[in-house]
């Protein structure tokens, strides 16, 4: 049960999805940017904040409130969800990692949605196998030089900082990887906007590449031999909220085709009064009922401190697994209605051919998995 200050910043959130984002998502899913206005509007209700400490200015709440929030906005718009919870975890990895001093001068911007922030593990040559990095982290005098390039990373196209993996012993050891906190408003960083057939406007995706760029001592956030590590647990966490934004797709998109199925009429009665189309949307909701509680078992396991490594990725897979399987469905479900832009269908499909990608490929969680036993009672 949310206690009433996570009661009141997820009500913000939904009025804040229901009159903004939705207003927005089309011209986005079109290439547009979204206005920077919106990114100040969203951290002022607290989306750049939710588990950011308290003494930083954050407002400390807890994982499910992210979640949550993470979801109610990907129920409209995946991307813009994507983009502001990736500056979100970049602002409480500062506040946690970073010098006092550091942190106190570059979070406020972060915070109030003056700037964006971005995690930087993958480059042209390492994807799945990311400890395959070639961006390299050279010592030198009071701080490292870093060199090499990163791609497809969200919020690339416009991040102030970002969070920066670099390998500072031989290529392929995870335990020579470490984290660096980069101005990549630097010269000797420059940067491109990655598009493509999915629009990438909302989310900002985007490269760059830092051409020996000088990172001092005080921006080393984590050490080799901490940083992979800590990584890896971060994206634990981060494949709970991918389901539940997943699963929050259907859930927006089968409210939609339910509400069309009363009204729409064929052959002199509802759509909905078609026992073979309704038998689609029985089933459609039977597995989203299992894909909402596995995603419930996760938080659960997070938020008791247990082990959620098969859990996160089991969630993760089944709702990416259930997006891109029900919402061409649901989008068939309406005919041709449903192909019109006032619609999430169609971004909606496309963010769950990213969503398969993004914090652990679903072939790369099935890995995981395959010796997984989940069964939950005593046989
Ligand atoms: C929109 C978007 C945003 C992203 N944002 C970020 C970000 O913010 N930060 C970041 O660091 N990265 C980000 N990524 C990158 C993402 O993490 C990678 O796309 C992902 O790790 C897969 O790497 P790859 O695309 O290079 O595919 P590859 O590693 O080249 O793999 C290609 C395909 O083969 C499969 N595959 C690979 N190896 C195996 C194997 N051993 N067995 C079976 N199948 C295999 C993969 O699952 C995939 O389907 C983003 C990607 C996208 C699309």
């Amino acid at each position: 049960m949310a206690d009433e200050t996570t009661e009141r910043f997820l009500a913000n959130i939904r009025v804040f999805a229901r009159e903004v984002v939705a207003r927005h998502a089309p011209a986005w899913a079109r290439g547009e940017a979204p206005d920077p206005a919106i990114l100040t509007q969203a951290a002022g209700i607290g989306l750049t904040r939710i588990e950011v400490p308290a003494a930083f200015g954050g407002l400390a709440l807890g994982f499910r409130a992210k979640v949550e929030a993470c979801a109610i906005i990907a129920s409209v718009d995946f991307g813009l969800a994507m983009a502001l919870v990736n500056t979100h975890n970049v602002a409480k990895r500062i506040a946690i990692s970073a010098p006092s001093p550091v942190a106190t001068r570059l979070l406020p911007a972060l915070l109030n949605g003056h700037a964006s922030a971005c995690t930087a593990l993958t480059e042209p040559d390492a994807g799945s196998d990311a400890a395959a990095m070639q961006c390299r982290a050279e010592r030198v005098d009071g701080g490292w030089v870093l060199d090499g390039e990163k791609t497809w990373i969200v919020n690339g196209r416009h991040a102030r900082y970002s969070i920066v993996y670099a390998q500072c012993a031989g290529q392929g050891r995870a335990a020579g990887i470490a984290a660096f906190l980069v101005d990549l408003a630097d010269p000797a960083c420059t940067r491109y906007a990655i598009e493509s057939a999915f629009s990438q406007a909302s989310i900002g995706t985007g490269g760059f590449r830092l051409n020996r760029c000088f990172v001092r001592d005080e921006r080393l956030l984590l050490p080799a031999g901490t940083a992979f590590k800590a990584i890896l647990e971060e994206i634990n966490g981060a494949r709970i909220y991918v389901a539940a934004m997943n699963c929050a797709m259907v859930s927006a998109a089968l409210r939609i085709v339910h509400a069309y199925g009363e009204t729409r009429q064929t052959f002199g009665k509802p759509l909905n009064q078609h026992p073979s189309w309704r038998e689609k949307r029985a089933e459609c909701a039977t597995a989203l009922a299992a894909a909402w509680s596995l995603v419930e078992a996760a938080i659960a396991a997070t938020e008791a401190g247990g082990e959620t490594r098969h859990l996160a990725a089991a969630a993760k897979v089944n709702a990416v697994t259930l997006a891109q399987r029900e919402l061409p469905a649901l989008l068939h479900a309406m005919g041709a209605e449903g192909l019109r832009e006032t619609y999430p269908f169609a971004r909606h499909i496309g963010a769950a051919q990213i969503a398969a990608l993004t914090d652990g490929s679903t072939a790369m969680l099935l890995d995981r998995l395959g010796r997984w036993d989940p069964t939950p009672i005593r046989l």
